[in-house]
Parts: structure tokens; C-alpha cells; sequence
């Protein structure tokens, strides 16, 4: 269950973020997630949602970009997009589409970031208990 670490792992940057910067209430996450990572983006925003029950990230919307998969040849110098039809198992095989090489670089596809965060931060009026 990746998904289900990486959740966990956002949630806590997240509200740690959020604690720092005396949010109330978080109301908005983006997330960057790379083909590569092989995450399914819709099962990583279910378990965020569920996780952040009775947390500062209740009710947030969760925002998750999908990165798309790009390589640089080390043997004939494409670089760009490559199919990522390989990738729908856990051992992806990743080939130049000029060349066929494996030697390749990842250039972007291996994101999971959390991107940005907007929060509703207290009224200066608000008593500080
Ligand atoms: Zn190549």
C-alpha cells in the first residue's frame, strides 16, 4: 500500500506547515505526482481524505497534478515524453522511443510533492487560549 504511506507522509508535512503558520483551517492542498511513482492518484486522494479526519486537513480540497513521465537518452540524446503504457504494473520497462536504450535518465515523472498549500489563518481578534 504506497499510497497509504504517501499519504501519511503529505498529511504530516502538510499540517506541520500549516501549525507553523497558525492556520485554523487548511482549505486547500496541490500535489505533484509523477507517472513514475506509480501511485494511483484518485486511491492516494481517498486515503488523504480519509486520514485527515479530525485533523487541521478536514474538508481540504485536494488538488493532485499527475506529472508525466519524461527521459533524456544517455545513448542517442532523445529526451521527452516516452509511453507510459508500460506502467501500469510495479516493474516498469522503460525504453527510448528512438532508440530503444534503457539507459535513460528520469527527468520529471518521480514527483510526489506536495506543491502548495492554502490556509484560513486565525482573526488577529481571536483570543489566544
Ligand atoms: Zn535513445
Amino acid at each position: 500500500m504506497h499510497e497509504l504511506s504517501m499519504a501519511d507522509a503529505m498529511i504530516k508535512t502538510v499540517i506541520e506547515v500549516a501549525e507553523k503558520n497558525d492556520a485554523q483551517e487548511i482549505t486547500e492542498v496541490s500535489i505533484e505526482l509523477g507517472e513514475m511513482t506509480l501511485l494511483n492518484p484518485e486511491q492516494l486522494k481517498f486515503m488523504i481524505e480519509v486520514l485527515s479526519e479530525d485533523t487541521l486537513l478536514e474538508g481540504a480540497e485536494i488538488i493532485i497534478e499527475t506529472i508525466p513521465l519524461e527521459i533524456k537518452c544517455q545513448s542517442c540524446g532523445y529526451s521527452g515524453k516516452t509511453s507510459s503504457d508500460e506502467l501500469d504494473h510495479y516493474a516498469p520497462i522503460i525504453n527510448c522511443p528512438e532508440c530503444e536504450s534503457m539507459e535513460l535518465e528520469i527527468i520529471t515523472g518521480r514527483e510526489c510533492n506536495v506543491k502548495s498549500i492554502k490556509i484560513e489563518k486565525s482573526d488577529e481578534n481571536a483570543q489566544d487560549s
